[in-house]
């Protein structure tokens, strides 16, 4: 028999209107927060939508939060971001300014993307540091989220069992949240959150709210990650994966345009290998092609990590050497050089000068030209120089 459920009290009523109200609020900020993230496809910026929709007032309102992201390349978890005042006092004075200038999740958002990147706050960069294996034994707090893929509110005795976790010696929180975000089933990240400012324990309601952004957060973290790779891609170049020469113009335009903005130096080194057309005449194309791989991941270990090294073409290399002036970039050069010729190249006895060796012309601004393409030609009339030499040289006027 059908029986009709019958509203019984006003009790009964407001309960069930409050949970309509609440039901409409969360909804409107996952739309909020699912929408910011469908405007960019750079990850920094989409890690930083889902810090804000975990931490904002108007989004979910944890005090703090960390977002893990996993690198299933070397089978760690690897800390990304960290959103979260240091004091109470620190707290009070960003939500006061917050609140006083009515900022929406869409301000906030926007004013990441014009801010200045380069000043982080202390816990922002304890959490950079945060790298921790993900194996099964001995894996810690955030191996067991990444295997389990299961959300976990810890308090009390449990969050006890991993004080010695650095995550909770970071946190040194009485109650947190973890939420793994996932992708097409896979866990890639984990969202750890918690309320060390007012305290306010964490409901099941928090946890779901969690759960339903975690969802989508893990979605537009793959997506971006799969963009990103794909413009790397585009600016690779496939033989020996260091900047092509389309990325290598790009990469001196715009190098040189901050040079003129900062007066600071920068050094344009030209690299060719001597003798290469017998190499490949003599042990065929395949030989030549694993001798440009090997001297390729040769210049990239040995450069600085502020360098760019770029295949110009053929059998030609750039670095562009920026805030370094001429002396500097020809004792850098010269050590390359020298690297070089100690690196053993297979069968490179059949060469002239018995080993593989290169050729190197350098050019400076401003003393050398101000234009990319005269900070080329200056750098090639300085390698014709090193050939015209005898080879296995490095030339700079
Ligand atoms: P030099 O000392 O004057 O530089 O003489 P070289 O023989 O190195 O110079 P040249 O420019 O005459 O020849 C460059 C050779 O580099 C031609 C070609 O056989 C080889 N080369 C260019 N690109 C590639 C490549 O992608 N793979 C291989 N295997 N060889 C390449
Ligand atoms: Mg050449
Ligand atoms: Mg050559």
């Amino acid at each position: 028999m059908l029986k009709l459920a019958t509203v019984e009290t006003n009790e009964d009523l407001n309960k069930i209107k409050e949970e309509l109200e609440r039901t409409k609020m969360e909804l409107g900020i996952l739309y909020e927060i699912s929408n910011a993230m469908r405007t960019t496809l750079k990850l920094d910026e989409i890690l930083y939508i889902i810090l804000t929709g975990v931490t904002a007032h108007i989004g979910l309102g944890f005090n703090r939060a960390i977002l893990f992201l996993v690198n299933e390349k070397e089978k760690i978890i690897e800390g990304k971001m960290g959103f979260g005042p240091e004091s109470g006092e620190e707290a009070n004075r960003i939500w006061t300014q917050i609140e006083q200038e009515k900022m929406n999740l869409e301000d906030l958002i926007n004013a990441y993307k014009t801010s200045d990147k380069t000043i982080e706050s202390g816990f922002n960069k304890q959490v950079k540091r945060l790298r921790l294996p993900v194996h099964e034994q001995n894996g810690g707090l955030l191996a067991l989220g990444v295997l389990d893929g299961m959300p976990l509110l810890l308090s009390g005795e449990n969050l006890q069992k991993y004080r010695d976790d650095p995550v909770i010696q970071l946190l040194r929180s009485e109650e947190l949240a973890l939420i793994p975000l996932k992708a097409k089933d896979k866990v890639n990240g984990i969202i750890v959150a918690d309320n060390l400012i007012t305290k306010k324990a964490i409901s099941k309601d928090d946890i779901r709210m969690l759960r339903m952004l975690a969802n989508q957060a893990g979605l537009a973290v793959e997506n971006s990650q799969l963009y990103e790779k794909t413009v790397m891609r585009a600016h690779s170049d496939s033989l020996t994966e260091l900047w092509n020469h389309g990325y290598f113009q790009y990469l001196l335009q715009t190098e040189l345009e901050k040079t003129k903005a900062t007066k600071a130096p920068l050094t344009l080194m030209l690299i060719d290998i001597d003798f290469f057309k017998i190499y490949n005449d003599t042990l065929g194309h395949q030989a030549g092609d694993k001798a440009l791989k090997e001297l390729a991941q040769l210049l990239k270990n040995q450069s600085r990590k502020m360098d760019y090294v770029c295949r110009y073409g053929g059998e030609e290399f750039s670095i562009i050497l920026p805030q370094t002036e001429k002396k500097e970039a020809f004792l850098i050069a010269e050590r390359l050089r020298q690297d070089i010729i100690k690196l053993r190249f297979c069968n490179e006895g059949i060469l002239p000068q018995k080993q593989l060796t290169v050729s190197i012309g350098l050019s400076s601004f401003p003393e050398d030209g101000e234009a990319p393409s005269e900070l080329i030609n200056a750098s090639d009339r300085n390698l014709y120089q090193a050939k015209h030499q005898g080879k296995n040289t490095t030339c700079c006027t």
